[in-house]
């Protein structure tokens, strides 16, 4: 099975299985030979204006089934597609249209403007108009007769979402999409495995590498996949039960949002088999009612854009009530490595708590145009993923947090998603962020933000009694700020930056 490439796998879809629908979204859907048709098309289309292999195309748009079409149109021609958050702001897309070098950019009716405002010299179609349509339809050269593209092409260039510093470009390769699933393959395990007839819930955004990493799984194993314009927790709901729904890939953000939808019952999930879940901390809490709701197989997936998405697993089997295991992020798939390594970059031993470094063959090419930031974070192949965490004596890896999201009072290492975990436990609570403010004496100390369940309301009296019950003092949060909601970003991390924004405006803040 090595050497897939996502060109192959659509063009044996569209030989072996032409009339299954491969993608629906928003009430259009393509079968795979259609889409594999659109693909050619389109690739046309864009080597017409003037893409080759290697030049970067953006795409400033929502989930459609036509950003699916580019996607595999710009793999089919080796162009590398460079997707775009479409609730970015002009400066922000600037950034990202001029550090690519994309010289076209697709749209649709509601980016046209802030493509427009952001770099007005590079062309911008619409993809929902009649201006594409015309487009393609203009377009008469017969399809270039190039070289199959390679595992090793560079496909896509994800610009990581920015909860810290300058977004950069991460550019995967062909074969950060399959070298997972060919592993576990190999293996005969079938953690992630899809079965035919499969209808698979997208719900992360194309621009993330969870959404386009699975959408791309869905694709290789030649099943329905399902996406949503923008997530939303009651379309999303109504989609499973419509769609019967077998298998789906979330954050723990979207979870809860599911778990709090007036209309979700166990009888409207019924569908579903595999629910995939990973991308930020979750709470004990929320992965309980998760799974007590769906009734089906859990996976937790843990990796960065950097590792080309997943490289560690918590598998199926180890999803079981009460199982203490349940507290971390699983294991290393095989053929990937993990390694803890400590300040001065010695191995530690099992148990004990420092960096996470992770060798993958999924693992991204380097960062665009960043040579020195390509060499800080990719090591000897070892990606050096900026989270604390440890191994224990069974490989089973933990993760604490960030490393930079780390909180040191009067010296003491205090990771915000414990006291996080912590605060879920409270009935009252619907979602927190702790974040480190600085303080004269400790240096440091524990704010944290709550927001509460409709209707429910808490004193801080008693969310301190309830700290002090399960964490050590220092870990205690000095003051509780109650907001109407957390900001989190789309694939559900909490923007900390924000939070922490007016505390340390005037001051550096100390960070490992
Ligand atoms: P930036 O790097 O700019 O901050 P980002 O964090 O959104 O952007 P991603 O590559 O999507 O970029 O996020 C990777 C991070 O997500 C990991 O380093 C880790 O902190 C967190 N993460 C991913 N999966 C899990 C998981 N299962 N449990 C806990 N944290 C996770």
């Amino acid at each position: 099975m090595t050497g897939r490439t996502v060109t192959s796998v659509l063009a044996r879809h569209a030989r072996n299985r032409p009339g299954t629908l491969a993608i629906a979204c928003a009430g259009a859907g393509l079968d795979y030979a259609r889409l594999h048709a659109d693909s050619i098309r389109l690739a046309r289309a864009l080597r017409a204006a003037g893409i080759d292999k290697g030049s970067r195309v953006a795409y400033l748009g929502k989930e459609s089934v036509d950003y699916y079409s580019l996607f595999f149109a710009c793999a089919r021609m080796g162009a590398v597609l460079v997707p775009i958050n479409f609730r970015l702001t002009a400066p922000e897309v600037e950034h990202i249209i001029r550090n690519s070098g994309s010289t076209l950019v697709l749209v649709e009716a509601d980016t046209a403007d802030i493509a427009h405002s952001a770099a007005p010299e590079v062309r911008a179609i619409r993809m929902d108009g009649d201006e594409f349509t015309g487009w393609l339809a203009g377009v008469a050269e017969p399809e270039p007769g190039e070289r199959p593209a390679e595992p090793d092409d560079a496909v896509i260039q994800l610009y990581t979402s920015g909860t810290t510093g300058l977004p950069k470009g991460v550019v995967l390769a062909q074969r950060s999409f399959f070298a997972i699933a060919d592993a576990l393959d190999e293996a005969g395990l079938d953690w992630l495995a899809f079965r035919d007839g499969d209808r698979n819930l997208i719900g992360l955004p194309g621009f993330h590498v969870g959404g386009i990493w699975w959408a791309m799984q869905g694709f290789a194993a030649g099943v329905t996949n399902v996406a949503m314009p923008r997530f939303d927790s009651s379309t999303a709901v109504a989609l499973i039960e419509e769609a019967q729904i077998t298998t789906m890939c979330v954050v723990p953000s979207m979870l809860r949002l599911i778990l709090g939808e007036p209309r979700v019952t166990r009888e409207a999930v019924r569908s579903v088999r595999k629910v995939v879940y990973g991308g930020s901390p979750i709470s004990e809490t929320l992965l309980r009612e998760a799974l007590e709701l769906f009734g089906a197989e859990f996976a937790q997936i843990y990796g960065l854009t950097e590792t080309g998405n997943t490289a560690i697993c918590l598998p199926p089997a180890d999803h079981v009530p009460g199982n203490p295991r349940l507290a971390a992020a699983g294991r290393p798939y095989p053929g990937v490595s993990v390694r803890i390594i400590d300040a001065s970059g010695a191995r530690c031993e099992p148990g004990a708590v420092g960096e996470i470094c992770l060798r993958s063959p999924a693992a991204m090419l380097g960062y665009w145009n960043l040579p020195e930031a390509t060499a800080e974070t990719l090591v000897d192949g070892w990606v050096h993923t900026g989270d604390a965490g440890y191994v224990d004596a069974d490989g089973y890896l933990y993760i604490r947090d960030r490393l930079k999201d780390m909180i040191i009072v009067g010296g003491e290492n205090i990771y915000p998603a414990e006291i996080e975990n912590t605060l879920a436990r409270h009935p009252a609570v619907a979602d927190s962020a702790v974040i480190g403010v600085p303080d004269d004496v400790l240096g440091e100390s524990v704010h944290a933000f709550v927001a509460c369940r409709p209707g429910e309301r808490v004193r801080v009296r008693e969310l301190m009694t309830f700290c002090r019950e399960q964490l050590a003092w220092f870990k205690i949060p000095v003051r509780f700020e109650f907001v109407d909601r957390i900001p989190r970003n789309p694939s559900g991390k909490i923007l900390r930056w924000q939070l922490r924004e007016r505390f340390w405006a005037d001051r550096e803040r100390q960070v490992n």
